[in-house]
């Protein structure tokens, strides 16, 4: 009774206002559309007028200016005292046709078609297409010769021609006329008593050809008058009921053809768009609308509705739902049976939660509570398809009431089984690494924290960080495949070396983690250490390949080191810079005194970063002598550097963090180009020896590096020599080999440095292309001692000699050591005793000195 009321106290229906809209919106378009077409149509006819107007213009100039060349020819003709004289009266046809004064170039090079003498009474000359004719001007021309005479006598002046259009031999012509006159100083003629020259050029199809290419016209062409269309560009040749007509271009018109049909198609599909838009919009505003006159909806309408939220209910992914006070299933729409597999009757009068599971509340409990809230809430809920499958699904649900009272329930149940995996998936990658699927930093961090921070009584934990070796050079050398290939297989190998209570993360690149729960006896830490360095050497075969890489291992323990992830790790990370500094392949607990240590090493590796930059190192510079201790044979180039707090620094400080910072390779360049260009100021040809790292075999292409170097200084290659120590063979023992001869070939010299203190191996000595070797001091150092080290010098002399290579001793501080040398005979020493390294401007001098006492130095072979 209520709802008939409100319907006839509403009669008046509500202006569907978005319904309106949109139709505004269409006109607006509509009315843009054709704003832009009349705009392009009145540019196009601005266009052609303006061509049109243009085009007129020219040809009536054309024909001006022929008019005029014309007028000035005859004229240049008809005053002239000669012709006066063989013309006026009886003609001279043997001058004027015979000698050609005004015979048939007139026709072939001038392109008159006729040239005529006429007076009132008769045609006295005419030539026609260059040949003398005798017809009489009548028969030629339409135009009559008596009226042209008069208008010729009739001129102001007598030296102005006269031009008209004519019919020569039926087809228009200009014909020009003057009047024949001397042009010298006798007493004014009579106009009457002159005869009038006459020349007619007929506007034949070939010269109006040429008079469009002279005037940029199109096709100029004649017309009778009486075909010509109205927006022609014609110019009226008066008297011959023709036109001279030029096509136009019509810019206006080829702008639209080459509009329109782009236009026309992007119009069409537009329009398309629109209808289906308009359909759309019409229809989504129609709903919009549908609420403002829902007040007027009858029980038919209600119907309608109803059959709408069914369509609806069927056609949505999500499947809808209703329950009953008792939370009996009352309902189901069509979609049930397709998302679950089950059929609606097996389910209808089942209790919902039956089928419906939400771990976190239980789902009567969540219905009831929306009695109170009065909005749409969601619940996230599991239940078992019909093949048995975990599904998971949203739940949204509002209560139905009646008289004010809650009878049920209704709601949809959303599939969110995907969107859940998705967000695991994820919550997965953002916790594992891509490449190995171990856990990352961040899986790591939460790890600690859960099991350091969060348990009440947690549990021994110790963090073993892992720094592989060899890692980079097999990245560089091989590629990412190669190194992504190691990666896999150390992760492997970790996995296996671990329990299934450990940790193993991946923190980025070569560096992994160990969390070993529950543990932290040195003895079972040490075990574990053990195993996996042991792992971690066995040899990795990749595409044919055998890769060796090894491992360093820094340790703390929570107990120790505290309960701090961050801290445990910082702790971790400071022991295995130790162990890589304490000789690689090996594992370092943290202890406190490391901090110091670090903190040095960071603060000495920073200035050494800024060092290279700034330009702090400098290079000393030691002289090898011939064994007699006077002739200079080399000069060894040591590094030091300046620096700025601690002062000058020896190489031993900071080599070998250089070495392990890879700043071993600018560092090395330099070297190498500073030692070049030095020697290059040195007397003669004294040759200058580079200590070479073993890691810049590694870490850079050396061979490149002193090429670079001898081109840039320009030194001769004969007069650099390296100094490599056995260290550099037993990384990469053929990989060694195969430098060493490429540096070979660069024309150096090679000289093992430090012989004695590696494995002095004779078969290295063989095969590798040394040119030298240099005993190390300590043999040199305890010679005169009670050892047997004097023997021991005395058979490296000798076998180097054996050997063809030159041998030096380093380190001699005594006139007794070199005594013994000279009577070994050795070849070249050096040592304080001889002279110290030194600056290069004190060097000088005692190269000029020995240079002059010994002009030719060179090895002693
Ligand atoms: P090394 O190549 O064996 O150089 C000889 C070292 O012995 C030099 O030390 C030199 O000053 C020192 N020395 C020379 N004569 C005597 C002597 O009579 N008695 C004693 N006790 N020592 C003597 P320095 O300059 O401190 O260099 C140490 C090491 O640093 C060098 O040993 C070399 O291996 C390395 N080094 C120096 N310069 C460079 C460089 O430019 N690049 C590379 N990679 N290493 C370098
Ligand atoms: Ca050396
Ligand atoms: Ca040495």
């Amino acid at each position: 009774m209520e709802m008939t009321a409100v319907t006839t106290a509403a009669p008046a229906r509500h202006t569907p206002i978005t319904r309106n809209l949109v139709w505004a919106v269409g006109l607006v378009f509509v009315l843009g559309v054709l704003i832009a077409l009349v705009a392009l149509f009145n540019i196009a006819g601005r266009l052609d007028a303006q061509d049109l107007a243009k085009t007129t213009f020219y040809t009536q100039r054309a024909l001006e200016n022929r008019i005029s060349a014309s007028k000035n020819y005859v004229a240049s003709y008809a005053t002239w005292t000669t012709a006066y004289d063989h013309l006026n009266g009886e003609v001279d046809v043997q001058w004027a046709y015979t000698e050609q004064n005004m015979g048939k170039t007139l026709f072939t090079t001038d392109h008159y078609d006729a040239v005529l003498v006429v007076d009132p009474q008769r045609t006295k000359y005419a030539v026609v297409r260059g040949v003398q004719s005798h017809d009489d001007a009548a028969a030629l021309l339409s135009t009559s010769m008596a009226e042209l005479i008069k208008v010729v006598q009739a001129q102001e002046s007598l030296l102005v021609p006269v031009s008209q259009f004519t019919l020569f031999e039926g087809q228009p012509a200009l014909l020009t006329a003057a009047a024949i006159i001397p042009n010298d100083e006798r007493p004014a003629v009579d106009p009457r008593s002159t005869s009038v020259l006459v020349f007619v050029d007929q506007l034949s199809p070939q010269k109006l050809n040429d008079l469009s290419t002279d005037y940029g016209l199109h096709d100029l062409s004649l017309a009778a008058d009486n075909t010509l269309v109205p927006g022609q560009p014609a110019v009226a040749l008066t008297g011959t009921g023709f036109s001279l007509v030029s096509r136009l271009e019509r810019p206006g018109h080829q702008l639209l053809w080459s509009l329109l049909p782009p236009l026309g198609d992007a119009l069409l599909i537009l329009a398309l768009l629109t209808v289906y838009f308009f359909r759309y919009v019409l229809r989504a505003s129609g709903h919009v609308d549908a609420s403002y006159i829902n007040l007027d909806l009858s029980n038919q309408a209600l119907e309608a509705s109803e059959e709408r939220f069914r369509a609806v209910a069927e056609a949505a992914s999500d499947w809808i739902w209703e329950i009953d006070d008792r939370h009996h299933i009352t309902y189901l729409s069509g979609r049930f049976g397709a998302v679950t597999g089950y059929s609606e009757q097996q389910w209808l009068g089942q209790d919902i939660e039956q089928l419906l599971f939400c771990d976190t509340t239980s789902l009567s409990l969540w219905l009831n509570r929306l009695n109170e809230e009065h909005n749409v809430s969601h619940l996230r809920c599991s239940y078992r398809d019909q093949s048995g499958q975990q599904r998971i699904c949203r739940v949204s649900a509002r209560p139905i009431h009646n008289k004010g009272t809650v009878v049920g329930y209704r709601g949809t149940a959303s599939d969110i089984t995907d969107e859940v995996a998705a967000h695991a998936q994820i919550q997965h990658l953002s916790l594992h690494d891509a490449l190995t699927g171990l856990p990352n930093r961040n899986k790591l961090a939460r790890y600690l924290e859960e099991a350091l921070v969060l348990k009440e009584h947690s549990a021994a934990l110790t963090l073993l960080m892992i720094d592989l070796d060899n890692f980079k050079p097999i990245n560089d050398s091989l590629g990412h495949p190669a190194g992504d290939a190691v990666l896999l297989e150390v992760a492997a190998r970790l996995r296996e070396c671990t329990r299934d209570i450990d940790l193993v993360a991946r923190l980025g690149g070569d560096e992994f983690v160990l969390v070993l729960n529950g543990m932290d006896s040195h003895t079972e830490i040490d075990r574990i250490c053990e195993r996996v360095l042991e792992s971690l050497q066995q040899p990795i075969h990749y595409d044919h390949h055998t890769l060796h890489i090894g491992a360093s291992i820094g340790i703390a323990l929570s107990r120790r080191q505290g309960h701090m992830p961050e801290e445990l790790i910082r702790c971790a990370d400071i022991a295995l810079y130790q162990a890589k500094s304490d000789g690689k392949k090996t594992w370092c607990y943290f202890a406190p005194h490391m901090n110091d240590q670090i903190q040095h090493r960071r603060k000495l590796e920073n200035d050494l970063r800024q060092a290279i930059k700034n330009n702090e190192f400098v290079m000393h510079y030691q002289p090898r002598y011939h064994v007699d201790g006077k002739q200079i044979v080399s000069v060894e180039a040591l590094l030091r550097w300046q620096h700025p707090v601690q002062g000058l620094l020896a190489p031993d400080t900071f080599i070998p963090l250089a070495e392990q910072t890879d700043l071993i390779v600018p560092l090395g360049r330099w070297v190498l180009r500073e030692a070049c260009e030095t020697a290059l100021s040195w007397p003669g040809e004294l040759m200058v020896s580079v200590n070479l790292s073993p890691v810049q075999f590694i870490r850079s292409d050396v061979v490149e590096d002193v090429r670079e170097a001898l081109i840039h200084s320009r030194l001769p290659a004969s007069r650099l020599e390296l100094e490599i120590t056995e260290n550099v063979m037993l990384n990469d023992v053929d990989g060694a080999l195969a430098t060493m001869n490429a540096l070979k070939e660069l024309g150096v010299r090679l000289n093992m440095d430090d012989f004695g203190t590696g494995y002095s191996s004779l078969g290295y000595l063989r095969t590798y292309p040394f040119d030298g070797i240099k005993i190390d001091k300590r043999f040199i150092s305890s010679m005169g001692g009670a050892g047997n080290d004097r023997a021991v010098v005395q058979a490296i002399i000798n076998l180097g000699k054996a050997m063809g290579l030159t041998v030096t001793a380093e380190g001699v501080e005594t006139l007794e050591q070199l005594d013994f040398l000279i009577s070994d005979e050795c070849h070249e020493v050096q040592g304080f005793y001889l002279s110290r390294p030194m600056e290069k401007q004190a060097l000088l001098p005692l190269l000029k000195a020995s240079q002059d006492d010994y002009p030719t130095p060179g090895p002693n072979l």
